[in-house]
C-alpha cells in the first residue's frame, strides 16, 4: 500500500525459545493477521524479529488499539518508513520530522536516539548512525541530547532495502500468541474470578473455550447474559470462541439430595469437573482453567481443591490460586471484566447450601453420595441438554 501507516511490533520473548520460534512467529503473525482483517488493505508481514502492520493512515489508530490486545507482542511503534536504499541523509530527514512532531505534541528539552541495524550490509554502524542523526536533530531542533533520561527517544532501525523512523514506543500486554501453547477449557461463572483466570492462561498462549453451569430457575436469564458478555470482553483479546451453557439445575438437586449439605459445593465442583472434561473432549482442549484461589472462601482449601481436581481427567490449571482478591479485581478493572462481573447474579454454587461447608472434604467421604448417581450418565444428560453459543 503505498502512503501506508506502519506499526512496527516487537516480540520479546520468542527469542527465548529457539527450537519454536518460527512457529511462534507464525501464530503470532496470524493473530495480528486476524486482529486487523477488516480494515481495509490492512497488511502483515514479518522480517527481521519484527512485525510490520501497514494500514491507511487514517486507521493508524485505531489498529494501535487492537495491537495493545494481541498477546504476544511486547510493544510497538508507528513509524515512517524511509524509502528504497535508505540514506543517511533520507534517515536524518524522517528523525528530524519525528522530532518536529514530538515538539508540536510537548514541551520536549531532550530527545536520544536509539539505532538497530537489522541490515549488516549497510554502511554504518548502529551507534555511528545515532551520533550522526543526533547530532543534525540537535542542530535543527535545538533539543538537547540526554541518553540517560531523554523527553523523547527516536528509534531508527535500518532493514534491507528500508529504515524505520518513529518517535516513541507503545506497550503491548506481552505473554505468548494465544493458541501457540494449545487450547482449554474455562469454567467460567459470573464473578470476578474466572474471567481474569482465562485471561492470564490466555496470556500464556493458551486458545480458550468456555462452559457456564445455569441453573434456572434458581438463577436467571440475566446471569446467562452476563457470563455471555464476559465471554465476548475476553474475546477483545481473542481469548475466547464459543460458551457450552450446561443446565444444571437437575443434577445439582440429585447431588444435593445424595449426600450432606456440606459436602454440596465439593460435589457441584467435582460434576462441573467431569462435565467439563467431556466438553473438552468435544472441543479438543487439553487442559481446564478455573478462577479459584487457595482459602479465599471456606470451599477453597488445599483439601478440597485435591479432592475436586481428583474427579478431572484433565490438569486443571488455577491461574489465580496465589493472588489476593485485591490483585484480582485490579487487573479485572485493567482488562475490562470488573465492571460487568460486579453486576449483581446469582452462583448456582451457593444454591442449596449451608453456611458452613466442609473445608477437608476428603474423597472418600464424597464417594458415598456420588455412588447413588449414575455419574456417566448424568455427565451425558448434561452435554446432550447443553447449548453452544459462538462467540467469536
Ligand atoms: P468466580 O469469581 O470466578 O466466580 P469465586 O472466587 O467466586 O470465582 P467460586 O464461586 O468458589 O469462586 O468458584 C470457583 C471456580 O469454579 C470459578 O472461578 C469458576 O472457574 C468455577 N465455577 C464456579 N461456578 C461456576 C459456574 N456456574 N459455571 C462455570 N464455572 C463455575
Ligand atoms: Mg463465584
Amino acid at each position: 500500500m503505498e502512503d501506508a501507516g506502519v506499526l512496527l511490533c516487537r516480540y520479546g520473548e520468542l527469542f527465548l525459545k529457539s527450537g519454536n520460534r518460527r512457529r511462534f512467529e507464525r501464530v503470532l503473525a496470524d493473530n495480528i493477521r486476524a486482529a486487523v482483517a477488516d480494515l481495509p488493505g490492512a497488511s502483515v508481514s514479518t522480517t527481521h524479529g519484527r512485525t510490520l502492520v501497514r494500514v491507511r493512515p487514517a486507521d493508524v489508530d485505531d489498529a494501535a488499539g487492537r495491537l495493545e490486545r494481541v498477546f504476544g507482542l511486547v510493544s510497538f511503534s508507528v513509524a515512517r518508513k524511509v524509502a528504497a536504499e535508505p540514506d543517511l541523509e533520507a534517515i536524518g530527514a524522517a528523525a528530524v520530522d519525528e522530532a518536529r512532531a514530538a515538539l508540536a505534541r510537548d514541551r520536549l528539552v531532550s530527545f536520544k536516539i536509539e539505532s538497530r541495524r537489522a541490515d549488516k550490509r549497510f554502511p554504518v554502524q548502529s551507534p555511528e548512525i545515532s551520533r550522526r542523526v543526533g547530532g543534525r536533530v540537535h542542530e535543527t531542533t535545538g533539543l538537547a541530547v540526554d541518553v540517560h533520561r531523554p523527553a523523547l527517544t527516536i528509534g531508527i532501525e535500518v532493514t534491507p532495502g528500508h529504515a524505520f523512523v518513529y518517535g516513541g514506543t507503545r506497550g503491548a500486554p506481552g505473554g505468548l500468541p494465544v493458541g501457540a501453547s494449545g487450547r482449554a477449557l474455562l469454567l467460567l461463572s459470573g464473578g470476578i474470578d474466572s474471567p481474569v483466570a482465562g485471561w492470564l492462561a490466555a496470556k500464556r498462549g493458551l486458545a480458550l473455550d468456555a462452559v457456564y453451569f445455569h441453573s434456572p430457575p434458581y438463577v436467571g436469564e440475566k446471569s446467562r447474559d452476563k457470563v455471555l458478555s464476559l465471554a465476548r470482553k475476553l474475546a477483545r483479546w481473542q481469548a475466547m470462541r464459543s460458551v457450552t451453557v450446561v443446565p444444571f439445575t437437575d443434577v445439582q438437586k440429585r447431588l444435593r439430595q445424595a449426600g450432606p449439605g456440606e459436602l454440596a459445593v465439593v460435589l457441584y465442583r467435582r460434576m462441573m469437573m467431569r462435565i467439563a472434561d467431556a466438553v473438552a473432549d468435544q472441543l479438543g482442549a487439553d487442559a481446564l482453567v478455573t478462577g479459584e484461589n487457595l482459602g479465599q472462601v471456606a470451599s477453597q482449601t488445599i483439601h478440597n481443591l485435591a479432592t475436586i481436581e481428583d474427579a478431572a481427567r484433565r490438569v486443571v490449571l488455577r491461574p489465580l490460586l496465589t493472588y489476593d482478591k485485591i490483585e484480582t479485581t485490579n487487573l479485572a478493572q485493567r482488562i475490562g471484566t470488573y465492571e460487568t462481573s460486579i453486576l449483581p447474579f446469582d452462583d448456582c454454587c451457593s444454591l442449596f447450601v449451608p453456611a458452613h461447608p466442609a473445608t477437608r472434604a476428603r474423597v472418600a467421604d464424597v464417594a458415598p453420595a456420588e455412588a447413588k448417581l449414575d455419574l456417566a450418565g448424568e455427565v451425558a444428560a448434561a452435554v446432550a441438554a447443553s447449548e453452544r453459543v459462538a462467540i467469536a
